[in-house]
């Protein structure tokens, strides 16, 4: 008896003759087809963390505002000292924050100064407090300063008029400390990109629902839902339709209407039941791609009444993947923030693998208390729980490779996905 042919190396290469479209060529199509969706609103500049800029930001007042000391001290006219053993004469009153002082210190004498203050005429240099000593209303210190020392001068941070802050710019916290300080109590920001979701499959139960034994709860729309939310856009939750074309018509149509850009899940294949392949099919701009990506591969791209839909893949840990690869830098293009892709870096490897030829990969990793990255015990693309154990992605190009422990690899942090 003949022994079984053996398997051969590529087995698990990928078909020849269909293309294979690689994930960077993807990402390149998807770039060039967007743009900016969403009209523009005002935003009070309190309520504006997280929205994207729609027009560059101005200065309206100088940061700061006026010269002030830079520490709790004494301030004095530099001009007025000499060499070696100071002694100035205190005058009477103190600077402080929020209270000016009335008048102009004369040269030769010193003036109590407290942090924030507007520097008042006649000083403008300013001992810190720790540095000198006083002896019947004398200040006391050893020359060694500079000219204009803990003062902070007018707009030295930034000018009146000065660009701050750029079009397209997410705004973070920080930024709204640099708006209320240069004046600007209001922005301009593009209007939250809505962002419908909806899942498909005759299996699927919500949770909360009663489940048959053959049903499987949707895990797909509370994650797709919170990441567009930590994305900074708005969840239009459509809920969940059954394999059926013209139920997923209808929520389509539906979608549209409420929505700026749709993220459907499941029945992104070409088979039997890919009920969303058909339904987009039917808009006569179905773009059905097969990327040459692991996990993920099929990826529905149509407009539907004029919205652009992305038909992800069913499995949670491909949606979630091609969520943060395709969808997010897609989605932030139409909601003014512009394209952004992930940065990497380059780790030691606290594993090994063969990789075989032919797909990019993406791996569930971790980043270990040695600065090695960990990749989860399975790569099975059913295992949710990997999701929730890691911390970021490993990404594997397309080209076969054996990794080896201590080899770099490149790890993409969750938080390079706005995670
Ligand atoms: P499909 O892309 O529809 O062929 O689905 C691929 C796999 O993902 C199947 O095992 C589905 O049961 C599963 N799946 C599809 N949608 C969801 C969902 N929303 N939540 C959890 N699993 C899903
Ligand atoms: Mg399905």
């Amino acid at each position: 008896m003949r022994n079984p042919p053996k398997l051969s190396n590529d087995c698990f290469s990928l078909p020849p003759g269909v293309h294979w479209t690689p994930v960077d060529e993807a990402l390149a199509s998807l770039r060039e087809r967007v743009s900016v969706v969403t009209g523009i609103e005002p935003v009070p500049t309190a309520a504006a963390g997280g929205r994207v800029l729609a027009v560059d930001v101005v200065a309206k007042r100088n940061s700061p505002p006026y010269a002030n000391s830079a520490v709790d001290g004494y301030g004095f006219a530099f001009a007025s000292l000499g060499q070696g053993e100071q002694a100035l004469p205190l005058a009477i009153g103190r600077a402080a924050a929020g209270g000016p002082f009335d008048g102009a210190v004369p040269a030769g004498k010193a003036l109590r100064i407290l942090t924030g203050a507007m520097v008042p005429t006649g000083i403008d240099t300013i001992l810190l407090e720790e540095d000198v000593v006083i002896e019947d209303g004398i200040l006391k210190f050893e020359m060694g300063l500079k000219a204009g020392a803990n003062v902070r001068p007018k707009g030295e941070d930034v000018a009146v008029g000065e660009r701050v802050l750029s079009s397209g710019r997410i705004l973070q916290p920080q930024d709204l400390a640099l708006l209320a300080a240069v004046g600007v109590d209001t922005v301009r920001t593009y209007k939250r990109l809505r962002v419908g979701v909806l899942s498909t499959g005759d299996e699927l139960r919500q949770i909360g629902e009663d489940i048959a034994p053959h049903q499987i709860y949707d895990a797909n729309r509370p994650m797709l839902v919170d990441l567009i939310r930590r994305w900074g856009m708005e969840p239009v939750d459509l809920g969940h339709v059954r394999d059926d074309a013209d139920v997923v018509k209808k929520m389509l149509t539906r979608g549209a209407r409420e929505a700026d850009v749709i993220l459907t899940s499941g029945g992104a294949s070409a088979g039997d039941e890919d009920h969303i392949s058909a339904a987009l099919q039917a808009s006569g701009t179905l773009n059905l791609w097969r990327i040459a990506i692991k996990p993920g591969r099929p990826l529905a791209l149509a407009m539907w009444d004029g919205v652009p839909v992305f038909g992800l893949p069913g499995n949670p840990v491909a949606a979630f993947v091609t969520a943060l690869i395709f969808a997010r830098p897609t989605m932030l293009e139409l909601s003014g923030a512009g394209w952004a892709e992930p940065r990497g870096i380059h780790l030691p490897a606290a594993f090994s693998k063969i990789k075989k030829p032919g797909r990019r990969e993406y791996l569930r990793a971790k980043m270990n208390a040695d600065g090695r990255v960990e990749v989860f015990k399975s790569e099975g693309s059913g295992r949710i729980s990997g999701l929730s154990w890691a911390e970021g992605l490993v990404e594997l190009q397309n080209e076969g490779r054996e990794i080896a422990e201590g080899d770099l690899v490149r790890y993409y942090p969750f938080s390079e996905f706005g995670l």
